[in-house]
This record gives C-alpha cells, structure tokens and sequence, in this order.
C-alpha cells in the first residue's frame, strides 16, 4: 500500500521545538526539575483567569445535548457576536461582523484555513524570516510554495524591499506575524503601512490581488508597544487568532478567521473560508469553549508576569554582555548566538542545562530563541548558567 508521500515526511520530520521540550522532560527526570533551565516551549505559564472557569461551570448546568452537540460550522452565532462586538468596542465601528468570523481550533487551523482559501496550485506565499516553523507545512499543504523572505538585520520589522523584489505575478499571500514569535517585535504602523503601498503597487502592476494573513495571538501581549489593526491599513487582509496565548487555553483548541469587511471581495472570501474549513474537516470548534468566548472575550491578559520574566532576562542576559533583541511584545528573547553555528552553541547550552531553540528552525542563521513564558524561578536561577555559557567562550 503506498501511503501519502509527503504526510509519511511531515510525520517523520520532528519540530526541534518538541524535541528540545522533550529532552527537557527527560532530562527533568534525570536530575530533578529545578536544574533544567527549560526555555524550549510557547506553552503560557500563567493561569487562565478565573473567568474560564466560572463560566465552563455556568455552561455545566445546561442540558448534556446542548452542552455537548454540534455548534453550525463556523461557531455559535451568539459566540462570533460576542468576538465581533469585541473587534468594534476595540477598533473601531464595523471592523467586524459575526457573519465575517469563522470559529476555529486555534490559529493553527485559521492558518490552513486562510492558506486553503486563497491559494491555488501553483502559486507562492511570502513568509517573513525567521517564522514559526508550522507556517511552512500549512503553506505547501495548500498547494502553494513557501517563499522565505528575512526580516531586516537589524530591527526585525518586515524589510519591504526584499518583499517587494520576492514578488512575483503567483504571489497569492504575504504571511505577517506581529507582536512576533520568534523575535517579539512588533510591526510599527509606519512599517505595515510601507508594505501596505508596496503591496498595492505590485497589485497594480501585475494586475494580480495579494492577501495579508495577520496572525495576531500574541496581540494582547505586549510591554507598551501599539498593534495597529492591519485591515485598517491594507485592505486585503485576513485577519488570524487564537485564544492560546491571550486566555492561556492552548490546550483547549479555540480561535478564529475574519474576514474583515475592507476585503473587495469579502462575500466570495467568506465563502471560501468556509469552503476551506469544510475541505479541510474543521468544522464546529469546541463548543464548550465557544461559550467561554461569550462570557471572556474581554478578559484582559495578565502580562505582568510576563513582563516581570523580560525584564528579569533582558537585564541579567545583557549584564553578561549577551547580545537579544529588546522584545515588545509577545514571551521570546531573540538572543544572539556566541558563535555562527546557531545549533553548536544551542549543544554547547545543553551543557550548561540551558534549553532554548536554535534559529535554523525558524528560517535564520546564528541566534537563539528563549522562551521566558516559564516561572519566574526559573528565570532568576538561570543565571548562573548563562554566565558559565558565556565564559566558556571567553
Ligand atoms: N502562530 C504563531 C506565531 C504561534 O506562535 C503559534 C503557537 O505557538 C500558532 C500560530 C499556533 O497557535 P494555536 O495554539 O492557536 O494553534
């Protein structure tokens, strides 16, 4: 029997991230938990609010065929209002409607979803270097090509030129990933608006329509930074999201699709995603969690700890004369490694029982990302290790 040529080689490849996290649980067992420095995973570290809970027990009283059936396909129509009302109290009047929104299991199948709406066989999707590493499976299951583009060297906003000169007339998408993982910046109005212009002026030039996918879940975190609402800066945007991070419910599975209505040709898209959601099987997200929606859409983000964790790294990290990006927003470090092999210095940090990701898996030589959505602990008793690192290159 032959089996699916390309599944058979997604499966076999591992994602170094979950690999990195499973040496740690190993690694954990080996000689206790408190001498392994995990920075390996996005799995948020503080609690989901209170909220969650309060309202899954209210959704516990209602009748078991209610509580547990089948939702329509793109989401409980009082739950897409809840999140469309939401986007309105926050940007503005009409940025979205409930028939705009489809209901997903986080931003993982919004990405298929938003991929499987526009692409057609053949052609390209831009992504932004250095990316999450899923981008690009979900990318060539579409059908279309994964087409890396690096951001600029130095600020890790999007270099526009280097898009505009990745553009070609199969160019179907440009994927933008802001407050960003794996760097944590974030996209300045001026930036998106200059990828915006040069967007429509190969639109205009080749006379093809390139779509915007923003996916946004890191949106709420960030340490003072502003996330423009990018439909109100490019039109033909699909907007991505997820509760993983914002409510701290990745393991829940819950997110959404927006098709905002500044698309031109937003009745055909909303087709096609739902289209797309039904090709794909991703249908009715988690119902339970779709009333969670209803009751916490605006339950703001605790980023305190979060941003108790930055500051903690950022200054023993650039104490030790490390080299990282100043985050803005989402819980990534993006350290500089101390020599050009991103992979060498990450076996070299495993000494020390230090665990970040090297860069090559996220499209981009010679850096490491640390996740510092872990404790606080974690963070502070780090340090010694971090210094040993340092001197053993010295
Ligand atoms: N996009 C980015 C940038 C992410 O970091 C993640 C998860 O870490 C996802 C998408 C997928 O998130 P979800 O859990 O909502 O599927």
């Amino acid at each position: 029997m032959s089996l699916n040529e390309k599944s058979v080689a997604y499966g076999a490849q591992k994602s170094s991230i979950r690999e990195i996290s499973a040496y740690a649980g190993e690694r954990k067992a080996q000689i206790g938990a408190e001498n392994v420095f995990d920075f390996s995973l996005g799995n948020p570290s503080i609690p989901a609010p209170d909220a969650v809970r309060a309202s899954i027990e209210k959704s516990l009283t209602l009748p078991a065929t209610q509580l547990h059936g089948y939702t329509p396909a793109s989401g409980l129509p009082a739950a897409r209002e809840a999140v469309a009302a939401s986007l309105c109290r926050r940007f503005g009047e009409g940025v979205a409607s409930a028939g705009d929104l489809y209901l997903t299991c986080g931003a993982a199948a919004s990405l298929s979803i938003s991929f499987h709406s526009v692409v057609n066989p053949g052609d390209e999707v831009i992504v932004i270097a250095p990316y999450f590493p899923e981008y690009r499976v979900w990318i060539e299951t579409s059908g279309a090509a994964c087409v890396e583009v690096l951001a600029d060297p130095t600020t890790f906003q999007v270099d526009v030129a280097a898009v505009a000169a990745a553009i070609t007339p199969r160019t179907k998408a440009v994927v933008i990933n802001s407050p960003n993982n794996p760097v944590g910046s974030v996209y300045s109005r001026a930036n998106l608006e200059a990828l915006s212009d040069a967007l429509h002026e190969a639109e205009e030039h080749l006379g093809t329509a390139i779509y915007l996918v923003a996916d946004e879940p890191y949106r709420e975190i960030t340490y003072g930074a502003e996330v423009p609402w990018v439909p109100s800066v490019y039109d033909r945007t699909i907007v991505c999201y997820s509760y993983s991070k914002s409510l701290s419910l990745p393991g829940e599975r819950i997110g959404w699709v927006l098709v905002p209505p500044t698309n031109p040709e937003h009745d055909e898209l909303v087709l096609a995603v739902a289209g797309a959601g039904r090709k794909l099987g991703f249908v009715c997200a988690p119902a339970l969690f779709q009333r969670v929606l209803m009751d916490c859409v605006d339950c703001p983000s605790d980023v305190e700890a979060y941003a108790e964790n930055r500051r903690a790294l950022t200054e023993g990290l650039s104490a030790l004369g490390y080299e990282f990006i100043e985050p803005e927003g989402a819980f990534y470090l993006w350290v500089r490694a101390l020599e050009p092999d991103a992979n060498a210095f990450f076996e070299r940090a495993r000494t020390f029982e230090l665990l970040p990701v090297p860069s090559d898996s996220f499209g981009c030589p010679g850096w490491v990302r640390v996740g510092y959505c872990v404790s606080h602990e974690t963070i502070v008793n780090s340090m010694p290790a971090w210094a040993a690192l340092a001197d053993s290159y010295r």
